[in-house]
């Protein structure tokens, strides 16, 4: 008998008003239900934002460094149960025991650097024009934050997002996606359990179309931070327009990895694997593109295809396993459907380009790692965002083109080079246009304490993650405190003081 999820609103676990629910699946094995989740509604999002906006008024006067330290316990409880938390997880979407367990520590990161903050949110103090006049900007929490999260880091992304904003003073509506709801229910129970008062955090379960479209629409959500693909994140910017409320997208990527021809091949070879093969391929920073000095295009190709012949496809849960199923059956057909629109574009399957039947991989969303070669900058395969084990390879005979054909698409999130040239870096570092670049590393490593990001259709230009994520979840309030006993006008009474 599967077990039974809530919702989590105003510190209780309740069902859906409606009482409909729906199934979590394990895509190594479909035929194993995990559990089933209320399938929420307009309602419910309507609950938990009264909630949310009553506690509102009692957590943003508790004080930031309190606010805190609930954190750094929320990280302590993380820790205790970081291995059970990434055997739930691996179940539930997939990736490797060795990936969620970095998912887990990310959010753990996340935690402890969230609590320290509590102790700095810095303001500015500047000298006034004026005599007798102190000036100071500080931080101010907003109101209730509207949380809309995907499936491939079911806990990292959800943390990078609740922490900040309740550290900030902010109550927090979660919608996380419904094919991860067990993880977020995980994170959800250790914030209440760290102490996290009643109403603050609240947890809503269900599909985007009801549930997170309710949220972003709700007129008492003052901001929604959304992690996502760029189509639903295009809508959501659209319909928040409207409210003018304050909206924070994290999208898709097509991002590349660039080898030059004076690289260290076997750096640049472990780093494509793991960049491209990791999660399965389904992490927004993803190595969907390879692109290859010609100068060691054949030497690079047979090096990796013999790489990519190692590598183990199978239940995450299991030892010695390098690559999980997709997510679901839905992904696992566009990652299908990608492979024929590469070949009818005239690309060629240099290695896989198959799903995976049969003993173990016969009730799991399971697909070959897969090569595209003879790819061209304008087919879609080299453009658009697939989601999945399959990388596309292009060769090229110069750093300028290499560059350009890296910033040949809509999107930019991450990169990477390889090479030993300081002058090729130094020109990837100002020429590439993405959010991040990394430098003989593969484009996947975020850190917690760094800002994480993209340009183009990535985001809307803010930043997750480091320093940088405190100004979404606080505004500014600017303050003048006159002492001088008299009216002072600022641009006027300046002269002769
Ligand atoms: P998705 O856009 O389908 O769903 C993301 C979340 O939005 C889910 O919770 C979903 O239920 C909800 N949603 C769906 N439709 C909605 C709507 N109309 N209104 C409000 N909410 C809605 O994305 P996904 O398949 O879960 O995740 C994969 C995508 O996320 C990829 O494009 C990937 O690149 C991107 N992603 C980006 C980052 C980043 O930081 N840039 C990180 C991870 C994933």
């Amino acid at each position: 008998m599967a077990k039974t999820f809530q919702n989590f609103i105003n510190g209780t676990w309740v069902n859906a008003k409606s009482g409909k629910t729906f199934e979590n699946r394990n895509p190594a094995n479909w035929a194993e239900v995990l559990g089933t989740f209320p399938s929420s509604s307009k309602d419910d999002v309507d609950e938990a934002v009264k909630a949310a906006r009553a506690a509102f008024e009692r957590w943003r006067l508790v004080p930031a460094p309190h606010r805190g330290d609930i954190l750094r316990k929320v990280g302590d409880l993380m820790t205790a149960r970081k291995d059970e938390i990434a055997r739930r997880m691996t179940r539930e979407m997939g990736k490797v025991l060795l990936e969620t367990r970095g998912d887990v520590q990310e959010g753990i990161d996340t935690a402890y650097y969230a609590a320290t903050e509590g102790r700095r949110l810095f303001g500015h103090t500047v000298p006034s024009e004026l005599p007798n006049k102190f000036n100071m900007a500080m931080r101010m929490p907003i109101g209730v934050a509207g949380i809309i999260t995907p499936w491939n880091f079911p806990m990292a992304i959800p943390t990078w997002k609740i922490f900040p904003a309740l550290v900030c003073g902010n109550t927090v509506v979660f919608k996380p996606a419904s094919d991860t709801p067990e993880t977020a229910t995980i994170l959800v129970e250790i914030l209440a359990e760290a102490g996290i008062p009643e109403g603050v955090i609240n947890l809503v379960h269900g599909g985007g179309g009801a549930v997170g479209m309710a949220i972003v629409e709700h007129p008492d959500i003052d901001l929604v931070s959304f992690t996502g693909s760029t189509s639903v994140g295009k809508k959501i910017a659209e319909l928040a327009g409207k409210s003018l409320k304050r909206v924070s997208l994290e999208l898709g990527g097509k991002n590349a990895q660039i080898v030059m021809e004076d690289a260290n091949l076997d750096l640049a070879l472990d780093g494509v694997l793991w960049g491209a093969f990791g999660t399965t391929g389904q992490r927004c920073t993803a190595t969907s593109r390879l692109i290859l000095h010609e100068n060691i295009y054949d030497k690079f190709l047979s090096m990796l295809v013999a790489g990519v012949k190692k590598l183990r496809v199978g239940d995450g849960l299991k030892e010695g396993t390098h690559v999980g199923p997709l997510v679901n059956e839905g992904q696992r057909e566009v990652v299908e459907e990608y492979v024929k629109i590469g070949t009818d574009e005239g690309a060629t399957v240099l290695h896989g380009g198959k799903r995976l039947s049969g003993g173990e991989h016969e009730k799991g969303w399971f697909h070959e790692p897969t090569i595209l070669v003879n790819v061209t900058p304008d087919m879609r395969v080299a453009r658009e965002e697939i989601f999945g084990p399959v990388l596309s390879v292009l060769k090229v005979s110069s750093v300028e083109q290499a560059i350009e054909v890296s910033n040949n698409t809509k999107y930019g999130l991450s990169s990477s080079m390889y090479t030993q040239n300081i002058g090729y870096a130094y020109t990837a570092i100002r020429d590439i246009k993405a959010g991040i670049t990394y430098i003989n590393s593969p484009t996947i490593g975020a850190e917690a304490h760094m800002p994480f990001g993209g340009v183009k259709e990535t985001g809307n230009g803010h930043r997750e993650g480091g320093w940088t994520v405190f100004e979404f979840y606080s505004e500014w309030k600017t303050v003048y405190i006159d002492y001088s006993g008299k009216l002072q006008r600022a641009q006027i009474d300046t002269e002769g003081t």
